[in-house]
């Protein structure tokens, strides 16, 4: 039912680098753009961009669990028969790191006629 195959570390890193390069660009860009910034700026800049780190690292983790590509369907809640994969859908969570825009498995049941949004 997974609409995409789990990936291999070296794919998972490979992934992870791109976004995190990108934070790095983001820095020296900045760094060119400010000629003399003072300390507290600099500081506002990589706490920004710190913040942003946590995020993907928390964020490439989370994508690769099962509650994002489940192995078993999960019963229905009324019924207990397993329910139906209905694709995935985007939910904002505020975690310690900042805001996560998590991709979330959404699953039918064609007899109760019910969706589930498994939460956290
Ligand atoms: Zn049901």
């Amino acid at each position: 039912m997974s609409r995409r195959s789990k990936l291999t570390r070296a794919e998972k890193k490979a992934a992870l680098m791109q976004r995190v390069e990108a934070l790095v660009d983001q820095m020296l860009d900045w760094a060119e753009a400010n000629v003399r910034p003072n300390l507290t700026q600099i500081e506002d800049q990589a706490l920004t961009l710190r913040q942003r780190f946590g995020q993907v690292l928390t964020d490439s983790v989370i994508a690769g669990q099962d509650n994002v590509e489940p192995l078993h369907l999960p019963p229905c809640p009324q019924c207990g028969k397993p329910m139906r994969p209905k694709g995935t859908k985007r939910k904002t969570v505020l975690a310690r790191v900042g805001e996560l825009n998590l991709e979330r498995s959404h699953f039918y049941c064609p007899r109760c006629e019910r969706g589930l949004f498994p939460p956290g």
